[in-house]
């Protein structure tokens, strides 16, 4: 037997875990926090981890590790640029300022 399939609702508690637990904050409820969350969702479904949902899968999860959700680049994003490269993550400061997430360089190699 397969394992349950995610729901929005688990990948939503996921997110906002991931979030309290590093000190980020999701980006703000709407549309496109609606779009994330279904993505992680759908790849979790179909590929058996949380592969983020702007990046394609390299084909399995071993080269995927860099990117499953939070990835290794989640940090030093959030650092620099106050969001991550999808902008699902953001900085407490960040988010205050009310600024818009931007197009960020991709620092995952092959993938760029
Ligand atoms: S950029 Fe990283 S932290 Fe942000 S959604 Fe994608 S995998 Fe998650």
């Amino acid at each position: 037997m397969g394992r349950p399939a995610k729901s929005v609702e688990d990948t939503r508690r996921f997110v906002t875990m991931v979030a309290a637990h590093q000190g980020w904050k999701p980006i703000a409820e709407g549309e496109f926090l609606e779009t994330l969350v279904q993505g992680l969702t759908t790849n979790h479904n179909r590929y058996g981890y949380y592969l983020c949902p702007c990046r394609d899968t390299l084909g399995a999860r071993d080269q995927d590790r860099d990117v499953i959700c939070p990835c290794t680049y989640a940090r030093a994003d959030i650092e620099e640029y106050g969001h991550c490269f999808c902008a699902l993550y953001q900085s407490p400061e960040f988010q205050a300022r009310g600024e818009e997430p931007r197009s960020i360089p991709e620092r995952s190699p092959g993938r760029s």
